[in-house]
């Protein structure tokens, strides 16, 4: 697969979503359609380090393929980092940087043939967001699809009308947020119970895992002791 050339794009909005969380939307002047599968990630080239490779940051893209020239990120901001604040505290409407992409191959697999278990915390919905929205604008045919979203509290919850309006939307879609430091009246605790109990039976099911290397570590760990092939998990690792 070739690697897409780097080009600009430019911020056209931004819009904070939790307290540590914004969504950046970018518009890439050069181009009438931006063309990615859902799933894909882009590199950011940000102005933080004279070496290159130094500067690069990847983002899974948030936005469905939409036929337009406008793709969106979900962003947490890591205070001990470089590239983050930088992007909260540098950038604004108007700000353009370099970006390659969409690269990556964490992608949902046509025909869709068995139940869909998406797994993720925090930004790594955003791929999840992605394919969610791809399935109901295209009527994809599909299984049960589960969205297991693991945060720490309500307010930390991204999406949450959005994923609670889409599993009206999508037929057999289930959306379960699980909260790891929030009582409340859904799911709580880490995500690995939930999707043990879901899959008890062995249902044939694909997994997708996004977000930071401890969860995804844990949980390709627990789905192949419970008997699923390597085959059937498919992961993105943020860090
Ligand atoms: C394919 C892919 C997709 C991704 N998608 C998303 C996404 O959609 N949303 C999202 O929010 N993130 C995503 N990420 C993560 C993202 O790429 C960055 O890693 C993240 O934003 C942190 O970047 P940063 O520059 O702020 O932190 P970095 O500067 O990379 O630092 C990360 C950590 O390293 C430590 N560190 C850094 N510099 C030093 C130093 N000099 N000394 C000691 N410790 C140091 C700090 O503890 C810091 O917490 C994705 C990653 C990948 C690989």
């Amino acid at each position: 697969m070739s690697l897409e050339p780097w080009r600009t794009g430019k911020v056209i909005k931004i819009e904070q979503q939790t307290d540590d969380t914004r969504s950046f939307f970018i518009q890439v002047p050069a181009l009438e359609i931006l063309n990615f599968k859902p799933g894909q990630f882009v590199t950011l080239d940000l102005p933080i380090h004279e070496k290159p490779n130094k500067r690069w940051r990847s983002y899974s893209i948030a936005s469905c393929p939409d036929d337009s020239n406008i793709f969106e990120l979900i962003i947490v901001l890591d205070k001990n980092g470089i590239g983050t604040p930088y992007l909260f505290d540098e950038v604004f409407v108007g700000t353009e940087f370099r970006f390659r992409g969409p690269q990556g191959v964490f992608s949902l697999k046509e025909p869709i043939d068995k139940d869909l278990v998406l797994i993720c915390t925090g930004t790594g919905i955003a791929p999840f967001r992605s394919m969610l929205h791809y399935i109901k604008n295209n009527n994809v045919a599909h299984k049960n699809i589960y969205l297991i979203f693991g945060c720490r509290t309500k307010a930390s919850l991204l999406y949450f009308e959005e994923m609670t309006r889409l599993q009206q939307e999508i037929p057999g879609f289930n959306y379960i947020p699980t909260l790891s430091r929030e009582l409340w009246d859904g799911q709580t605790g880490y995500v690995h119970p939930v999707y043990e109990l879901l899959c008890i039976d062995k249902t044939p099911a694909s997994f997708y895992l996004c977000g930071w290397r401890g969860m995804i570590d844990e949980a390709r760990k627990r789905i192949t002791e419970m008997g699923y092939d390597k085959k059937d998990i498919h992961f993105e690792i943020y860090g």
